[in-house]
């Protein structure tokens, strides 16, 4: 009898995992479902943003603010989703506030930096650490890197400050890591994206490398000017931006063959003179 109980009680065990991963597994498609939507806005409202807008200001922001806006809504929809199904899973809602959260904070720095920008505040130069700005970057990014599968390798030597407004700084790697992820997307083979820090003479550098297909050649001369894009929906400023705010920093961006074919964007920073800490 202490047998068939046991034997029962384990069946019943089963049965309650497999109900909550059929339960966890939709989740997880409606959650993509809801992605590849909002991304379909994204395009949309891209779209028509590049014909009615007034300029690359606006085109600009639409670019910086569409993807934070885009990740909080199709979080909000998937955590909404979880509670009507009655099968919250507490670490699951914890990852999705938070990166509601997150994106949230980093669309409003956008819009706080564009204000302060129209209202012609000098820019914030702050002595910031290089592998910090990408360190916090990271979670921003995390969900594309892990659905591509991308190996994200780490490589980060020391580095002495440079000066330089933080959220500006942000933007440009979000930027670099966004579009070597997409250039993984379809690549076949391991997908690895690395980003290198180092220090190189009176410059930190660093470097996002990515195994994917490369630039294509009929962009290769043109890739920094406003409207190049090889993707379907892109609207072509991404690059442009991360080049002007770069420069404004009295740095450089350049694209370089990467050592397996890949593409590789290199971000150099002066260091900053007579540096003290961090801020
Ligand atoms: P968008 O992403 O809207 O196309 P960008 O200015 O960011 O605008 O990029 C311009 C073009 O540069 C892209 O359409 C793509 O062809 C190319 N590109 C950028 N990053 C990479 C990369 N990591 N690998 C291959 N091509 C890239």
């Amino acid at each position: 009898a202490a047998v068939m109980t046991l034997l029962g009680l384990h069946r019943l065990r089963l049965g309650g995992l497999q109900r909550r991963n059929r339960a966890l597994r939709l989740e997880m498609e409606e959650r993509r479902r809801a992605e590849g939507e909002a991304a379909r806005l994204r395009r949309e409202l891209e779209h028509v943003t590049r014909i009615a807008t007034a300029g690359e200001l606006a085109t600009s922001l639409a670019h910086e603010v569409n993807q934070p806006l885009a990740a909080i809504v199709s979080n909000a929809e998937a955590g909404r989703r979880f509670l009507h199904l009655g099968e919250a899973v507490r670490s699951e809602l914890e990852a999705i506030f938070g990166d509601i959260a997150r994106q949230g904070q980093r669309a409003s720095e956008v819009i706080q930096r564009l204000r302060a920008f129209l209202s012609k505040e000098p820019p914030q130069r702050h002595a910031l650490d290089l592998n910090e700005v990408v360190r916090l970057v990271l979670p921003l990014v995390r969900r594309e890197i892990e659905e591509r599968r991308i190996r994200l390798l780490l490589d980060f030597s020391e580095l002495p400050p440079v000066l330089g407004d933080r959220v500006q700084l942000q933007q440009v790697v979000v930027n670099l890591i966004q579009n070597a992820c997409e250039a993984l997307r379809e690549a076949p083979g391991a997908r690895r994206l690395l980003l290198r820090s180092r220090l190189a003479g009176s410059q930190v550098e660093l470097a996002v490398e990515d195994s994917g297909p490369g630039v294509a050649a009929e962009v290769a001369a043109t890739l920094f000017d406003p409207f190049v894009s090889t993707k379907g929906g892109g609207m072509g400023m991404g690059l442009s931006i991360c080049r002007s705010l770069v420069e404004s920093h009295g740095g450089t961006l350049v694209q370089e063959s990467a050592a397996e074919g890949g593409a590789r964007f290199v971000l150099r920073l002066p260091v900053a003179s007579g540096a003290g800490g961090i801020a």
